[in-house]
């Protein structure tokens, strides 16, 4: 094979045909330059070489042991080869068998040394290993070092990607172009990134390979706070319009309740910032029910008081088009002009809301991402409002706010994040929390019960229904083949819809909703719900989201170990919105003591910002990570439970570097540009 460079495609590596280039590809991995930042899950410590005797049992260690036979292939039956041999050392013996592998037969040569790495198991008093990796002892290069375990799909061995990444490292390390200065470097007592690139793949030690991780997670860290300090000065940059009609107590009036003491800080808290001086940029942080979008319509209506417009943009046509009812009621009757915008709109009134927006006929609109299509423009856009910030990107929040000229931005969000997240997911934002529900709420009850226990459950949602009440019930499958792939027990939507329509509530209403229908079903099911029209829905998580039925008080969840703790917290936040007393039920078989006890956790308090710290504990940050509930990029190797110090240090170096270039203009720090971008992939212009 040529010379291997950056852009040699992995198809032409050896071992690589077409079925498992495919794999490769599935795992993002097309040319030997991606391996590099393919980093490894976890790593074995093949450091230590045994001999037989001394090799612990049913852990996978090294041992050094010579062929003492000549490796024999017999064939069991069709489909079915063994090749057995065995092994020997001064003071025991090894029996080392391998399935399937003939060609072992003549890689084997009796009187030579291999080490062999794998699971030593007593087998009637005997020594031995089944399929273990193995080379001679006298050229080691897979044992008697810590080795990397890569992140796998089917068709592809950890010992595949060792052998291509091995290549890579060897031929392309040496291209990876430093982007962090050498000053930073220095201050931190990190490694390079040639050096951190190789010591995380292939560690000499474990202190080298924690310096190479760190200094990776170190420079992910540095580049989105620096990422987030600039789209924050951005927005600084400029003056935002001073909004200063419209006093708290005039907004009051308007409202049919109270604001509770909570609602009333935020609204001061918003009130000043929408003064004068640079634009607000506040996210108000509350648990499901806490009143949000009473602060969303205060500052609303204060743009338009002030004779400018307001925007906001909520994830789903059906959220929209509540807020837009909500809004509505309470603005009209202080002359306020309020428009819907979504995509399931017919074209013509479309048209007519963008022209009466762009001519300022309309103070303020209620859309989807719809909002953010081209040829959406206003006349003077002062507030831009993101509800549910964590089904947006930072991406998609600043494009909403690109649409005037520095908006006040208010960005607000029924995920609860720990405190110590908080620092970084919010970097860019101002936070205020409302820590208190409006009066008057019964705490909904929750429960955990197993599978046995569905007839009782199904009797009780009956008996609901026939008090005028609505449930839902949350499954984690869409569909059957895929509940059967990964596990035969689960409850699929489809599936599971059908049999409670046809044999448990024949004579009830039963729809089903979930996120592979097209919207406008989606959104039919879902206003129908909403209407009362059916009386148990069934669906995946897409209920997720801040729907409003007051009427539902039952939310079942099957499989209930299958989602997170916060997930579950806001499933259940979507009962309990009215005056009745509401259920929640935890329908789980799992049997594992930590499961349970995560689940118990949520019978036992109803404290959104409790359940993130649970969770958080519990599963790591990876639960807010993995779905992605911040909106940004995504990180691959700082963990930010662990790296705190990591992170206020990554915090502080970018903060000392934009105190000296304030907008990355001077020539050394040209190198960054790139790699920023990258972190932000999804959308790098927003830095143009
Ligand atoms: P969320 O924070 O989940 O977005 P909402 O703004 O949808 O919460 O409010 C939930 C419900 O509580 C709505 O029906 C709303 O009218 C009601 N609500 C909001 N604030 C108050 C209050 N101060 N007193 C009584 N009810 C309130
Ligand atoms: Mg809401």
């Amino acid at each position: 094979m040529e010379r291997i460079v950056w852009d040699t495609p992995l198809g032409g590596f050896p071992g690589v045909g077409p079925a498992r280039q495919r794999a490769l590809a599935k795992l993002g991995l097309e040319r030997a330059g991606d391996l590099l930042t393919f980093y490894p899950r976890r790593y074995e410590d093949r450091t230590r070489v045994y001999s037989i005797a001394q090799a612990p049992v049913g852990e996978p260690v090294c041992v050094e042991a010579m062929i003492a036979q000549p490796p024999r292939l017999s064939r069991i039956r069709r489909g079915l080869d063994l090749v057995k041999t065995r092994a020997v050392d001064d003071a025991g013996a090894l029996d080392v068998t391998f399935f399937n592998q003939p060609y072992l037969q003549n890689a084997l040569r009796q009187g030579e040394s291999y080490v062999f790495y794998g699971k030593v198991e007593l087998v009637g008093g005997r020594r031995s290993m089944t399929n273990p990796v193995f080379e001679p002892a006298a050229r080691q290069r897979f044992t008697g070092r810590i080795m990397p375990r890569y992140p796998l799909t089917q068709g592809l061995s950890n010992h595949l990607l060792i052998t291509l990444a091995q290549a890579a490292v060897e031929h392309c390390a040496d291209d990876l172009a430093e982007t962090l200065p050498q000053a930073v470097l220095d201050a931190q007592g990190l490694p390079g990134i040639q050096e951190a690139c190789r010591q995380v793949h292939f560690p000499d030690d474990w202190a080298s390979l924690e310096a190479a991780r760190a200094r990776l997670a170190f420079e992910e860290l540095f580049y989105l706070t620096m990422g987030l300090s600039l789209l924050r000065k951005r927005r600084e940059v400029g003056r935002g319009i001073p909004l200063n009609a419209g006093d708290p107590k005039a907004f009051q009036a308007l409202l049919p309740f109270p604001l509770t003491g909570a609602q009333r800080r935020v609204v001061d808290e918003c009130a000043r910032d929408l003064c004068a001086g640079p634009p607000m940029n506040r996210l108000v942080q509350g648990d499901v029910g806490s009143g949000k979008t009473a602060i969303a319509a205060f500052c609303l209506w204060r743009a338009a008081k002030s004779g400018a417009q307001g925007a906001m943009m909520a994830p789903t046509e059906l959220l929209a088009q509540q807020h837009y009812q909500t809004l509505k009621t309470l603005l009209e009757p202080a002359h306020v002009t309020v428009a819907l915008l979504t995509a399931a709109q017919t074209a013509t009134e479309k048209k007519a809301v963008k022209r009466a927006l762009a001519a300022g006929e309309i103070q303020v609109v209620v859309g989807t991402h719809a909002l953010l299509s081209q040829g959406v423009d206003f006349q003077d856009l002062a507030l831009a409002v993101v509800d549910e910030q964590h089904r947006f990107g930072v991406n998609q929040r600043s494009a909403l706010a690109a649409k005037g000229a520095h908006p006040h931005l208010l960005v607000l969000s029924a995920t609860p994040i720990p405190r110590t997240l908080a620092l970084i997911l919010y970097g860019d934002l101002d936070v205020s929390v409302l820590d208190e529900l409006p009066p008057g709420r019964q705490p909904v009850e929750t429960y955990l019960v197993s599978e046995r226990y569905h007839q009782r459950l199904y009797k009780f949602v009956d008996k609901l229904v026939a008090q005028g009440r609505q449930a839902y019930l949350v499954c984690p499958a869409v569909e059957e083949a895929e509940a059967q792939e990964g596990d035969p027990t689960l409850k699929s939507v489809t599936q599971y819809a059908q049999y409670l329509a046809q044999s448990v509530f024949p004579h009830l209403r039963v729809a089903f909703v979930h996120g592979k229908m097209k919207s406008r079903e989606k959104e039919a099911v879902m206003a129908a719900f909403a209407a009362g029209e059916v009386q148990v829905l069934v669906s995946t998580t897409v209920i997720e989201v801040g729907v409003d039925v007051p009427n539902a008080a039952l939310m079942v969840v099957e499989n209930a170990d299958r989602f997170g703790l916060s997930q579950l917290h806001q499933l259940r936040g979507r009962v309990g919105r009215g005056k009745h007393q509401s259920y929640c039920v935890l329908v789980s078989n799992a049997r594992n003591p930590e499961t349970r006890a995560r689940l118990k956790a949520l019978c036992a308090t109803t404290d959104g910002f409790r359940i993130a710290e649970e969770d958080l504990k519990a599963r790591g940050p990876g639960d807010f990570f993995g779905q992605r509930q911040h909106g940004l990029p995504q990180l691959h190797l700082a963990d930010l439970s662990a790296d705190m110090r990591l992170l206020t240090a990554a915090q502080r170096a970018a903060q000392d570097l934009l105190a000296h270039d304030p907008d990355l203009q001077k020539p050394e720090h040209q190198m960054m540009w790139p790699r920023i971008r990258q972190l932000f992939q999804e959308n790098p212009d927003i830095f143009n």
